[in-house]
């Protein structure tokens, strides 16, 4: 614990009943697991959630898996203090995934990706980050709460979902069995250098397939070329997101809007012919959005450009398919978790609050849009780390983490609701 005050007894004694060897040994179990889902080679989240519910039966909890797909379980776990009451009390979610993104080619990594070696204060590993170290945080606030506050006014539900990585088929599955619908906040353990993120970019996906005619490329008078369709679109597009970046300027915590065309094929599908004009084009766009900006309109306007190059064009024809959509979200300033989190914060940190922006949509994203849940997402692990090869996490972020959730959780626990 740094010199800074606590705001309450139980924070501090919930902050240092969090045991640093347990915060290891839960990060190093959850590394060691192989939990990347891969449909063809069989792997998935199963033993990685089969840990962790081993983990909370230990404790004497009741956990339940639920699968969100064949193989691919949420663990869903609650612990309430004696003295909680539903109608009046608040439940915080610790919200976690067990996937990981692959490991790539195992010869490019120091360190063996699933050995999960500690050297000094850093865990490596596939995963140490993104999210196995916030999980073990997690796992051991859980244990911290229920050691020292036994007759706690509240509720923890813990959420450790499949597929984050993916379609967030994980927490989709959750909020739709009801699990978030008494959840009157959740921290979302990401790998945020310990940041609070209070606002996380918004994204979505969309395929564009462009039609004209097809013909040979000797005659190309004879057809309609569905490339150069393509080409305007992709113009269009680039001048709608100038547009954009100039009505919102730069944001503070996650800077500006992009709409960003990341694949092109023509032909669509099938063998490129260098002199045959294809009947089909195609363009995908990953799309990242700010707080001011409506999905909604955006996918209006991206249908108005269509629109405008159909009608420049006889016999061209745009499909445009948003096939995801995951809203910004942007949690008040003024809500009570975050409020509590800022007030133990000094005390486990050693420092003022620092706050940040999350780049990319989290399960948290459809707590926020689907049931406006406030959420905090705050974890540790550098930002930037995820997903690269040699991935790790430092030891003592992750205790602290876990001192955070455990002190903040009393803390927002003890009020009651509304
Ligand atoms: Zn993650």
């Amino acid at each position: 614990m740094k010199g800074s005050e606590f705001p309450n007894d139980l924070a501090r004694r919930a902050a240092e009943a969090v045991d640093p060897a347990r915060v290891q040994e839960l990060a190093q179990g959850l590394v060691r697991i192989r939990s990347v889902f891969d449909a063809e080679l069989g792997t998935n989240e199963t033993a990685a959630a089969e840990y962790v519910a081993e983990q909370l039966r230990a404790l004497g909890l009741d956990p339940i898996l639920e699968e969100a797909a064949p193989g691919r379980p949420n663990v869903i776990c609650d612990w309430a203090g004696s003295g909680f009451d539903v109608s009046k009390h608040r439940t915080l979610m610790f919200e976690g995934h067990t996937d990981v993104v692959t490991e790539g080619d195992p010869a490019k990594w120091r360190v063996p990706p699933f050995e999960a070696r500690v050297e000094g204060d850093v865990l490596h590993g596939r995963g140490s980050a993104d999210m196995k170290a916030g999980v073990a945080a997690s796992i051991a606030a859980l244990e911290a709460v229920m050691r020292v506050a036994p007759e706690l006014t509240g509720r923890i539900r813990l959420g450790i979902v499949a597929d984050e990585e993916g379609m967030m088929l994980g927490i989709k599955h959750f909020i739709n069995n009801g699990w978030a619908d008494e959840v009157t906040g959740a921290i979302v353990a990401e790998p945020e250098e310990n940041e609070i993120c209070l606002f996380q970019k918004g994204a979505m996906r969309v395929h564009v397939h462009v039609t004209g005619v097809m013909s040979h490329g000797a005659m190309p008078y004879a057809g309609v070329n569905p490339v150069r369709g393509l080409a305007d679109f992709v113009v269009a597009v680039r001048d709608y997101e100038r547009r954009e970046q100039a009505r919102l300027g730069e944001h503070e915590f996650l800077g500006l809007p992009w709409l960003t065309p990341t694949v092109t094929r023509a032909p669509a599908s099938g063998e490129a012919q260098l002199n045959v004009m294809p009947e089909q084009a195609y363009v995908a766009l990953d799309i990242r959005t700010v707080p001011g900006q409506s999905h909604d309109e955006i996918e209006a306007e991206l249908r108005a450009i269509a629109a405008r190059l159909e009608a420049g064009t006889e016999r061209l024809r745009f499909d445009i398919d948003v096939f995801e959509s995951r809203p910004w979200t942007e949690t008040q300033a003024n809500d009570p978790l975050v409020r509590a989190v800022e007030a133990v914060y000094p005390a486990v940190l050693g420092s003022e609050p620092r706050y940040g922006g999350v780049p990319g949509a989290t399960d948290g994203t459809f707590l926020w849009a689907w049931r406006s849940i406030p959420i905090v997402t705050i974890g540790p692990g550098d930002r930037e780390i995820p997903h690269q090869v040699d991935e790790f996490v430092r030891l003592s972020d992750t205790v602290a983490s876990a001192r955070l959730y455990a002190a903040a959780a009393v803390t927002y626990l003890a009020s009651d609701n509304g």
